[in-house]
């Protein structure tokens, strides 16, 4: 019987011949070099950068980009293939979605064609690494009218105050995309923060329950010094931040596919091979109902987002579709990973059967890029036209 969670077979289908071969080539990857190494590194809430020059070989970083050195890829690709790191670790997918979509997109976006000229082919092959600062330690959900961090306008340089919370890649990026709000006409403006800028500290954050591989760090801007050609040249207002959030989102979506379906793979691979009472515990009626039921909810998660990236495809995606899926695709994972868990009694909880640290990491998901009330009310608002969110 199939073990692999792709029910409907969105991958072997829909794909042309050599996007399934990179889904392939990325998952032969993932299953010799990381699968191996993570609950270790998870376990000692370290980041095992001997996989960085494997993964630039793997040509995927800045996929769907146009020029710079980037492949130019679907947004479908692009959700496969977040889906299939996370498959294996979410956290290894984390430090991808925050280089590849967060940081690049952010140039990608807003950045003059110098700014793009001058980061992102160096990005594409992670010889810089990029992280994405927004969130502080007062302001999460109301980042967008709330950023407290401030800059302003001295000469030729910009001078930022302020903290940056849950910022990932934050301890050994070298360039930080940080965004903060001009005292002048207090809209919110974006800047390239180099890791060696004047002001510029951080502090790694520790004793987290869940993407432990993660690095995320807490971040003080002390009168730091940036310079004019730093800032990012076509970001004039968290409008323009949001079409970055838009982006990345729908790969949250397919993120949260990735972790059920590691989760999914592992429970049933096990529920066929545990016996109890002299049968494999598959064979159990009851057991079989909480697989289907992952199933159920993981097919359901797969089919959305492939509309969902379908959508970006063609050039039809909204705020509000994305967060649909990032809502959905969250609130079921945590589903999936919780009866996938169940079904391997106390094994479920010890990292080495790997489906704990799958329902560890489902918890990041939940509160990442939008938690799920945020998402909710985007949704709400476009479908009655009244927002809630004060
Ligand atoms: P809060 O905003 O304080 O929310 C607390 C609760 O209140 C939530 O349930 C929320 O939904 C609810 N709530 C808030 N407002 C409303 C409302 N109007 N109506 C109803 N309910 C509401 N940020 C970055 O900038 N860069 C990163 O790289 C990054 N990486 C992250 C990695 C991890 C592992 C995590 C956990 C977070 C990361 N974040 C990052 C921050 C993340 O985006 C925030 O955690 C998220 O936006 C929520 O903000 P908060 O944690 O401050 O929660």
């Amino acid at each position: 019987p199939p073990i692999e969670g792709d029910f409907y077979h969105l991958g072997d289908e829909a794909l042309k011949d050599e996007d399934r071969a990179l889904q392939l080539k990325v998952r032969a990857f993932l299953e010799a070099e990381v699968k191996p190494i993570v609950n270790e590194y998870w376990n000692r809430a370290e980041f095992p950068f001997e996989i960085i020059p494997k993964l630039a070989e793997l040509n995927i970083c800045g996929l769907t980009y146009k020029g710079y050195g980037c492949p130019g890829k679907s947004n479908l690709m692009e959700g496969i293939l977040a889906m299939e790191m996370a498959r294996i670790d979410t956290s290894i997918s984390t430090f991808f979605g925050v280089q590849s979509g967060l940081a690049m997109g952010s140039i990608y976006l807003c950045g003059s064609e110098e700014q793009k000229q001058q980061w992102l082919p160096q990005m594409q092959k992670f010889k810089v690494i990029g992280a994405f600062g927004l969130t502080e330690p007062e302001v999460g959900s109301a980042a967008a009218g709330g950023l407290t961090t401030t800059c302003k306008r001295v000469g030729d340089k910009w001078v930022l105050n302020g903290q940056k919370k849950w910022i990932g890649n934050a301890t050994f990026a070298d360039i930080l995309i940080i965004w903060a709000r001009d005292e002048a006409d207090n809209e919110v403006k974006g800047f390239i923060v180099k890791k060696d800028n004047p002001g510029f500290a951080v502090e790694k954050m520790k004793d987290k329950m869940a993407l432990r591989i993660v690095q995320n760090g807490i971040i003080t801007l002390t009168n730091c010094e940036v310079e004019e050609v730093d800032r990012l040249q076509n970001a004039n207002s968290f409008k323009d931040t949001a079409k970055v959030l838009q982006m990345t989102r729908a790969g949250v979506a397919w993120q949260a596919v990735g972790c059920a379906r590691g989760a999914y793979e592992n429970a049933l691979d096990y529920t066929r091979t545990r016996k109890q009472f002299g049968k494999p515990i598959a064979s159990f009626q009851l057991i079989q109902n909480h697989l289907v039921e992952m199933l159920s909810n993981l097919t359901a998660m797969q089919t959305l987002c492939f509309r969902l990236s379908q959508l970006q495809d063609q050039g039809l995606l909204k705020d509000e579709h994305a967060s649909l899926a990032k809502v959905f695709c969250s609130l079921r994972t945590r589903d999936v990973v919780s009866k996938a868990r169940e079904v391997m009694g106390g094994n479920g909880i010890l990292l080495e059967y790997n489906v704990a640290r799958f329902v560890a990491d489902a918890e990041a998901i939940y509160s990442y890029e939008g938690t799920k009330e945020i998402n909710t009310l985007i949704v709400g608002r476009a479908i009655t036209g009244f927002s809630a969110f004060v």
